[in-house]
């Protein structure tokens, strides 16, 4: 019964309380972040981000630094120290990792804050300016939350934001091995390019033999070939925000 109930609330927190914003950019963009931030999302992907030559967002949670996560050992703060010196973004994610299902909007808005309080700590007063809700559960009255603090928030449900988007539930597709054999990931960026939208992919562990979250080194090289060979402007999410809203 919980199930269909948290079923429900995800549904209206999708269809309800949307602010839509016109995505128009002068030419299709590709984002890329990553969630949680499992060591191997920097270890692993940050060499090949900079071989790319590319920026991309890593949504974090304070409480999950040099922890574990879903068995996973999850990042340490001097990772996340090297991450924002390297010029990527850093996100939030909330503090504890809890679906917004689980949280009034008044406990919502303190995670956040203990996050801010948590990064900007440490990474020399940065401000986080978008998010990614945990398990991409965007609860009814949690998208107000997110609309105060942030210049857009993004899910996990698959699709290219393009025309009008919800700019407290942005699309994405996941960089996860349980869902890439689903995708056409060429005819994505194709479809992005030609609809000028802004297509956003997030990930978590980048490593062989990943978990059904994760994807290898290799997945990632492609997706950004691919980004490229379309000729997407590849940006963070929140210069990708900068860009594409009207
Ligand atoms: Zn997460």
């Amino acid at each position: 019964m919980q199930a269909f109930i948290d079923k429900m609330r995800r549904r209206a927190g999708r269809y309800l309380d949307v602010r839509p914003v016109d995505i128009a950019p002068a030419r299709g963009v590709f984002s890329l972040s990553f969630d949680d931030i499992p060591v191997t999302a920097w270890t692993e992907a940050g060499p090949i981000l900079a071989e790319h030559g590319i920026k991309a967002t890593y949504y974090v949670c304070g409480g999950l630094a040099g922890g574990s996560n879903m068995d996973l050992p999850q990042f340490e703060t001097d990772h996340l120290l090297a991450l924002h010196e390297a010029g990527h973004e850093v996100g939030c994610h909330t503090y504890e990792h809890v679906s917004t299902l689980t949280l009034s909007p008044g406990e919502l808005d303190a995670s956040l804050a203990r996050n801010a309080a948590w990064v900007a700590e440490r990474l020399d007063d940065h401000v986080m300016t978008t998010f990614a809700y945990p398990f991409g559960d965007a609860a009814l009255g949690s998208k107000a939350v997110i609309d105060r603090r942030f210049l857009c928030g993004r899910g996990v449900r698959d699709g290219i934001n393009s025309g009008s988007a919800d700019r407290n539930l942005l699309q994405a597709i996941g960089l996860e091995s349980r869902r890439l054999p689903g995708y056409d990931l060429q005819r994505m960026m194709a479809d992005t390019a030609a609809s000028k939208g802004w297509l956003i992919a997030y990930g978590h562990d980048v490593m062989d033999g990943p978990t059904p979250y994760g994807c290898t080194p290799d997945d990632l090289d492609r997706v950004i070939r691919l980004a490229k060979a379309a000729d997407l402007d590849i940006l963070p999410v929140g210069a990708g925000w900068e860009r594409v809203a009207a």
